[in-house]
């Protein structure tokens, strides 16, 4: 996903944002997230290769991060 909570500033931070922290503050915040939709633990997953930088995370059941609306819904909040 491309959002995730930081419970360290209370921020909704973009993934590409995230990964721009200098090293030291992204290896500290990297796992003091949570889905912003449904709360749960996040993480975050640096670049690799061709694979652009995530969050993840075990969302509860019915999460609407990780439907197919959820631009839509971001957009609207
Ligand atoms: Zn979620």
């Amino acid at each position: 996903m491309k959002w995730a909570r930081s419970t360290i500033d209370g921020r909704d931070w973009n993934v590409v944002d995230f990964s721009r922290l200098h090293p030291e503050r992204l290896r500290r915040n990297r796992r003091e997230l949570v889905c912003v939709a449904c709360g749960a633990p996040a993480f975050f997953r640096s670049a690799s290769g061709t694979r652009p930088p995530t969050f993840g995370a075990h969302h509860r059941e019915g999460c609407v991060a990780v439907a197919p609306a959820w631009s839509v819904f971001r957009y609207l909040q």
